[in-house]
């Protein structure tokens, strides 16, 4: 397997070395038969995410389809803007010369996905790395196999197979993969992996993005429209994957006099939005495999627990389901509390005053969304101020990863590095400095011998 894994590279390489993938015209086909791939074979992938997580169609094609489209498109209208040397000033202590940044690509460069967001996680860097002219090999998620092997069957259809290439396979495919040696890698998953690719990135001084996760807050004031607050946070923790999304809410944190209104709403819009039989429902996912969910029965059957549940706690171990679930009071040294959830349980952690929920947040490590909802500018502020997570919305939860014009990426346990839009173009490239002189504008202090009138100078 390993010489397998070698030979797709050593390919891969070479396809590069050709020079191919510098080119604008190459760039953009690629991009656009991505795009083609997804219109035409948007039926398959909706299967195939209905397999793998029972993800309901709405979902699958707004959060995955019609996102990587979307990236698609953006990345077409921008490529001509982004791959134009960008002229910057001269300095005096190099004048006259002109000055450019001139953005290139780094070679080859591995993709590793996770299985949640299965389609959209593998597409995004890859159109990223793509735009900026670099050769990839995508390595999709075991965990979501439908997927996977939906991509090893369709991009080859669609793409240049020299220079994109997908390799299927878990622990062993990604260790060889890994052993290889690559010009960028770009990593989605949990910190634990992340750490053995980065130490693997480690032996060829690879530079690395990190997409993670972490324990995402929202904080809730009492000054808000509840009614719309409480169905952004339902649809943006249950209504994502069934709170198994980086960025969905890992826990509330609010005052203890808001606390019974804030449950009471968030109840009845679950009841609205997933009926009285939420193991029922057609609109959420399931839990992705028996580890994951016993993982998350787990935290619920846990020594004091059990008596926090104040809504849902049901389960269906043979569907792999778990009702939405809501917690309430839930001491911030419980085990709920230290690591990230991934799943439809929803601690509520409560505070005498709102702005006590910032220490609770920075006891923990940085997150990759921190959420905040209030009409109070003042607390806006100080939470934007105070507060460090890899991005922020105040408001609503998880659109601001929609927004192409914002890096998306984490910063200390929730990652480092970012896409998006430009930044996926940026992520992949090098960034070179060029300066260019002429032969005129001699300064003679600059040559020996350094006499004592130059030293003066
Ligand atoms: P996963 O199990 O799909 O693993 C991710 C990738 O790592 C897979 O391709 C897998 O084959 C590979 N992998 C697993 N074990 C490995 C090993 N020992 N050596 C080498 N490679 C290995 O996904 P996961 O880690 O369960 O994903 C969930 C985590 O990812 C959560 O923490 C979540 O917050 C985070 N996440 C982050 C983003 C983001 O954009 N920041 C998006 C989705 C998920």
């Amino acid at each position: 397997m390993a010489a397998e894994v070698a030979a797709v590279v050593e390919e891969v390489r070479r396809g590069f070395e050709s020079g191919r993938t510098r080119a604008y015209e190459w760039r953009e086909a690629q991009i656009r038969a991505i795009a083609r791939m997804i219109a035409e074979r948007e039926g398959e992938i909706t299967t195939a995410l209905r397999d793998d997580l029972a993800k309901p169609e709405i979902e699958s094609y707004l959060h995955e389809v019609s996102m990587a489209k979307s990236s698609c498109m953006f990345a077409l209208k921008e490529l001509k803007n982004w791959v134009k040397p960008e002229k910057v000033k001269s300095s005096i202590t190099t004048y006259p010369s002109t000055a450019e940044i001139v953005s290139e690509p780094l070679g080859v460069v591995l993709v590793i996905s996770a299985w949640n967001y299965p389609f959209l996680l593998s597409i995004d860097p890859i159109v990223g790395a793509v735009a900026a002219g670099n050769a990839v090999v995508l390595k999709p998620s075991e965990l979501a196999p439908a997927t996977s092997s939906l991509f090893a069957k369709i991009l080859p259809e669609y793409v240049d197979n020299s220079c994109i290439k997908v390799v299927e396979g878990a622990v062993p495919e990604t260790t060889a993969l890994l052993e290889q040696e690559w010009d960028k890698i770009f990593y989605t998953g949990n910190g634990k992996v992340a750490r053995i690719v980065m130490a693997a990135a480690a032996k060829h001084l690879t530079p690395v993005v990190l997409e993670l996760g972490g324990k995402s807050p929202v904080v809730v004031d009492s000054n808000i429209d509840l009614d719309v607050a409480a169905k952004r946070i339902v649809v943006g923790k249950w209504g994502c994957n069934n709170g198994q999304a980086c960025i969905a809410p890992d826990y509330i944190v609010t005052t203890k006099s808001f606390a019974p209104q804030l449950v009471d709403a968030l109840k009845t819009t679950l009841e609205k939005f997933y009926g009285k039989d939420p193991l029922a429902s057609k609109d959420l996912s399931r839990i992705v495999n028996f580890n994951h969910f016993n993982r998350l029965t787990s935290l619920l059957d846990d020594e004091g627990i059990s008596d926090k549940i104040v809504y849902g706690g049901q389960r269906d171990e043979k569907g792999l389901k778990i009702a939405p679930t809501l917690l309430l009071n839930v001491p911030n040294d419980s085990p709920i509390l230290k690591d990230e959830i991934f799943g439809p349980l929803l601690p509520i952690v409560t505070v005498d005053e709102v702005e006590d929920s910032f220490n609770i947040i920075k006891s923990k490590t940085k997150p990759l969304a921190a959420y905040l909802f209030t009409k109070n500018k003042k607390l806006e502020e100080e939470f934007v101020k105070n507060i460090s997570s890899g991005g922020m919305l105040i408001n609503d939860i998880a659109l601001h990863l929609s927004n192409p014009y914002l890096p998306f990426g984490g910063v200390g346990e929730s990652g480092t590095g970012s896409y998006h839009g430009k930044f996926s173009f940026d992520a992949f490239s090098h960034k070179k400095a060029v300066l260019s002189r002429g032969f005129g504008g001699e300064a003679r202090a600059r040559y020996p011998p350094y006499t004592p009138q130059k030293q003066r100078i």
